[in-house]
């Protein structure tokens, strides 16, 4: 059994011996986490081990802490676009899987891919998440080269989508290379479990059975000159603690490695999906308390890391974690590949959540959050080390809320329905305020009113 740098039996040591913290300590770990430079794995496993209501009340005050701190009250939105769901692999917890006959397999071709596009355009997305199985074999990488190229030329009305990010089968160095050379913004693969009995028995036909090829993807892709990865669990496939601690160990080698960890983490819990037992019966449930202690953990250790939630969680669910961390969401999701603009073909698990762009966008705004549709970072080249450089020393905020407002301006002129534009505005009016400097806060200005008088695309 090779579990590369997953070290598997400290793990296991440590959670055979290990107790509670008292809430003297959890207070220590958490007055050097509102240092905002992170804490150490020793102390974050420490929080992991917390299984008291007021502990994790503390926690969770100082996830929100962090995360208003250093991210302010915006938050990312995205759609992912499905476009095949064919599959050689088995993993028994996923609709797409070979051997399931209850669903229609399609791959779009680039028109329909277009069609979709132009759906999501016309709503006002300006990121999509490219995600599809892993059965087109030896085309897989010139088809998905293709997509991308599709995706980018695809102009529509005022829009037009400024940056894909990826969620395909780990590919080559030269692969990565030439996915890079794309202009992918993230490129996303989820480790599903770190635990190497549970990922043999989740993964047992297929590429995706091999563990360690899974595992050193992101070292593959960022040799390849792929500066943001994305990692990610399946929560509910085993241990959360177990998880939890394994990912560090992955962050951590990403670090001493290439000098700078994942770019997001995604949480993805499992959801019943059609003709999965695996899925509707989760082996390790992950219960809303653990869920949430998860991801203010994740805040507190990684501040610099985004973290992504999907639309498979409930709109609560979703309310209560960008409270405690999550960075960005996707909304108006379809899982099937056609689902913007025709829906002919199966779904990949059930979405807890079937609200609009725009209503998704009227919830937020309600809870004094601002959409941001902002792609600056990545297309002023502001990414991997580059972008850790300003995130840490909280730099970020003063590009970050700026081109937030501004592109969530642009939407609301060109996309927003009458009510969510009103409760828009008002927001970005109180929130201009919030920016620390002057001379940001006047370029903030500028921007929104040239926004008003028709200009697009504006960002620091
Ligand atoms: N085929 C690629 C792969 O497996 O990495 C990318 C596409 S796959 C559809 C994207 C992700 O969907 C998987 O990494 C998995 O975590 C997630 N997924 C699969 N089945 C799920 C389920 N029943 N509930 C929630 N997420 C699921
Ligand atoms: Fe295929 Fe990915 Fe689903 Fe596994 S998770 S069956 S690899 S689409």
């Amino acid at each position: 059994m090779n579990t590369g740098f997953i070290d598997h039996e400290r793990i296991f040591d440590y959670l055979k011996n290990v107790s509670p913290p008292d809430l003297a300590e959890v207070r220590a770990i958490l007055d050097h986490a509102r240092e905002l430079k992170g804490i150490s794995t020793e102390e974050a496993e420490r929080l992991l081990m917390v299984n008291d209501n007021e502990q994790l009340d503390e926690i969770m005050a100082t996830a929100n802490y962090i995360k208003e701190e250093i991210y302010g009250r915006r938050l990312v939105l995205f759609a992912p676009l499905y476009v095949s769901n064919l599959c050689n692999n088995e993993c028994l917890y996923c609709a797409f899987r070979r051997s399931n006959s209850f669903i229609t397999r399609r791959t779009l071709t680039q028109d329909e891919i277009r069609k979709d596009v132009e759906a999501l355009v016309n709503e006002g997305h300006k990121r999509v998440l490219l995600v599809s199985g892993e059965g087109l074999g030896e085309d897989a990488l010139e088809y998905s080269l293709k997509a991308i190229d599709t995706i980018y030329s695809v102009k529509k009305g005022n829009g037009e989508i400024q940056r894909i990010n990826i969620n395909i089968a780990p590919l080559s160095v030269e692969s990565f290379r030439r996915l890079h050379e794309a202009r992918i913004g993230t490129y996303q693969l989820f480790q599903e479990t770190y635990h190497y009995d549970s990922y043999k028995k989740m993964h047992p036909k297929g590429m995706k059975s091999n563990y360690l090829n899974h595992l050193t993807a992101m070292d593959r892709a960022m040799e390849g000159g792929i500066d943001d990865v994305g990692v990610g669990i399946l929560f509910g496939l085993y241990d959360h603690r177990f998880e939890i601690m394994a990912l560090l160990q992955h962050i951590r080698h990403l670090e001493e490695k290439f000098g700078v960890g994942p770019h997001t983490i995604s949480v993805p819990r499992l959801e019943p999906a059609t003709g999965s037992d695996v899925a509707s019966h989760p082996p390790f449930n992950v219960s809303d308390w653990d869920f949430k202690k998860i991801i203010a953990i994740l805040r507190i250790t990684v501040p610099y890391t985004g973290m992504i939630l999907s639309t498979r969680e409930t709109a609560e669910t979703r309310r209560e974690t960008i409270a405690l961390g999550i960075s960005q969401i996707s909304a108006g999701s379809k899982t099937n590949p056609g689902g913007y603009s025709d829906g002919d073909s199966a779904e990949q698990f059930s979405l807890g959540d079937h609200r609009s762009l725009d209503e998704v966008i009227s919830d937020i705004v309600g809870h004094g959050y601002i959409p941001s549709f902002c792609t600056g970072c990545y297309r002023m080249g502001r990414t991997g080390n580059d972008f850790m450089d300003l995130a840490k020393p909280g730099l970020i905020k003063h590009y970050c809320l700026p081109n937030a407002l501004t592109t969530f301006k642009e939407y609301l002129v060109h996309y927003g329905k009458p009510k969510t534009r009103v409760a828009g505005e008002a927001l970005i009016k109180k929130m201009l305020d919030d920016i620390p400097s002057e001379s940001v806060k006047a370029k903030a200005r500028e921007f929104l009113d040239r926004v008003e008088k028709g200009e697009k695309d504006l960002y620091l």
